[in-house]
């Protein structure tokens, strides 16, 4: 299994961001009201991720770390509407392969209780070690790469690696403004994220991941048609130091990479008045989840939509609005 890991591994696993998001969807599905994420040298050398979500009990821990083993889905029907982040089982198998993998848990609300797995590249020592811990989960992931030096070669400097590293953990907190969040890198707090999910409160959150100049020269936006919904901030034209990568766009709470959504989004802005200017944004569309497939593929955040038209109008159109209206 160690070779068919390693494989799946490079899928998932291609860099110290890569591991973070698997961690942190982890912690999400286990529903985590506060996630903390310690990162040190950029990931390279720790990426750890603690929760207090479900825990995991004794028995099933080392199941945890097995390839395709996955508490979340248990028959095909469960597929179809599947509403966790993860149903895989794979992504702690890939990367326990390629890391010193530590894997801390406590299914009980007695703190004293706890138990402790590790996986070391070559194998997993299924001995299971007592190892007190609150309620909820911690996972170490240490030398990333240790073992597969030519996939090591390919790590950017520390700079760079936390640099994705906080974008992946960026894209999460706007998707959960009802959990609280930590991200430190070197044992210093980069982003302290109260929860809290009045438009105040998102407000603050967005404005301390993306900086007070994005909130202030945004405005907020929100539409509805039927079952479709959109919400969230778009920058206005007055905001001319607006940065090219501030473009979020969630789809039933999941990040999204998409076309359609991106064509509608830039038709919007460039016909109401962007001369070549950066849209920036961050949006929120909401529908019924019957229309619209979002596990297309792990890690490339595409979606399908039923009726990718109706869903392209209804963007351009209550885009074309809210930017209209609020033209200098
Ligand atoms: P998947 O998320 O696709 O199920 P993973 O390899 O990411 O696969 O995780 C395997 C299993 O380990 C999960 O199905 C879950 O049961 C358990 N697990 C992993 N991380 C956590 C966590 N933070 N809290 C509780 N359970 C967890
Ligand atoms: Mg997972």
């Amino acid at each position: 299994p160690r070779l068919a890991n390693q494989i799946a591994a490079g899928e998932v696993v291609e860099r110290p961001a890569s591991v973070t998001k698997e961690l942190i969807e982890n912690a999400i599905d286990a529903g985590s009201q506060r996630i903390e994420v310690d990162i040190e040298a950029g990931g390279a050398r720790l990426i750890k991720i603690r929760d207090d979500g479900v825990g995991i009990g004794e028995q099933d821990l080392p199941l945890a770390l097995a390839r395709h083993a996955t508490s979340k889905i248990d028959s095909l029907e469960d597929l179809e509407g599947v509403s966790s982040l993860g149903f895989r089982g794979e992504a702690l198998a890939s990367i326990s392969s390629v890391s010193r993998l530590e894997l801390v848990s406590n299914a009980l609300d007695d703190p004293r209780q706890g138990w402790r797995v590790v996986a070391e590249g070559r194998g997993m020592e299924t001995r299971v070690t007592p190892a007190p811990h609150p309620r909820g989960t911690s996972v170490s992931v240490r030398d990333l790469f240790f073992n597969t030096p030519a996939r090591r070669k390919f790590l950017r400097t520390e700079k760079t690696e936390f640099a994705h590293v906080e974008e992946a953990f960026r894209r999460q907190a706007l998707s959960r403004y009802d959990i609280a969040w930590t991200l430190r890198h070197n044992q210093k707090v980069v982003h302290q994220l109260p929860s809290g999910d009045t438009e105040t409160a998102r407000e603050r959150r967005i404005a301390s991941l993306l900086g007070n100049n994005f909130i202030e020269h945004a405005r907020y936006i929100e539409r509805e048609a039927g079952a479709l919904r959109l919400s969230g901030w778009v920058g206005l034209p007055t905001h001319s130091r607006a940065q090219a990568d501030q473009q979020y766009f969630f789809v039933n709470g999941r990040v999204v990479r998409d076309r359609l959504v991106a064509h509608a989004v830039r038709q919007a802005y460039r016909d109401v008045l962007y001369n070549g200017r950066h849209p920036v944004f961050v949006l929120y569309l909401t529908l019924d989840p019957d229309v619209v497939d979002v596990n297309v593929h792990p890690t490339k955040h595409e979606v399908r939509f039923r009726d990718g038209r109706m869903v392209h109008d209804f963007l351009y159109s209550s885009l074309h609005h809210s930017l209209a209206d609020a033209r200098p």
